[in-house]
């Protein structure tokens, strides 16, 4: 979706004339309960024409699907697709040190998250370590993960 009306938000060529009513009432129709059961919300920004044209110098495909793969396989052996880990196991599988446990608190306090949204985030917080082939999950895969849940943020609300 677009973060606002005429699709210009955060657009770094166009001016974006929507008032801050207009983009509420706009984002209001995702209700909040279908936000809740997506894992991730991204803001992309359009890409310049030169970037669109440029030189990739970004992860290439092959190197990020063997990332995947690599995540994928730990996943298996711990026996859950981290998506599927259940809840009870949950806090075992993504132990959190200290400075990832008040990273986690801090942003369910900010952003006022719901349980579910609390969970979503430490699964996508345990891929992220996966992906860097990392045992625990830190307070970096943590905030990261808690950046992909732009539309929970209280500046919405
Ligand atoms: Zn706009």
């Amino acid at each position: 979706m677009h973060a606002c009306p005429c699709g210009y938000f955060s657009d770094p060529t166009r001016e974006c004339r929507c008032t801050g009513a207009i983009i509420q009432r706009y984002l209001s129709k995702v209700s909040g309960p279908l936000l809740d059961r997506i894992d991730m919300h991204i803001e992309v920004p359009s890409v310049p024409y030169k970037e669109l044209r440029g030189k990739d110098t970004g992860v290439s495909s092959a190197e990020m699907r063997d990332r995947v793969e690599g995540a994928r396989a730990i996943q298996q052996r711990r026996g859950f697709y981290n998506s599927r880990i259940p809840s009870r196991q949950l806090r075992k599988l993504c132990a959190l040190d200290e400075a990832g446990e008040r990273t986690l608190e801090m942003a369910v306090r900010r952003m006022g998250l719901s349980a579910r949204a609390h969970d979503r985030i430490l699964k996508v917080a345990r891929t992220i370590a996966d992906l860097s082939a990392s045992e625990s999950v830190i307070a970096k895969h943590l905030a990261e993960a808690v950046q992909y849940r732009s539309l929970d943020r209280s500046y919405w609300n």
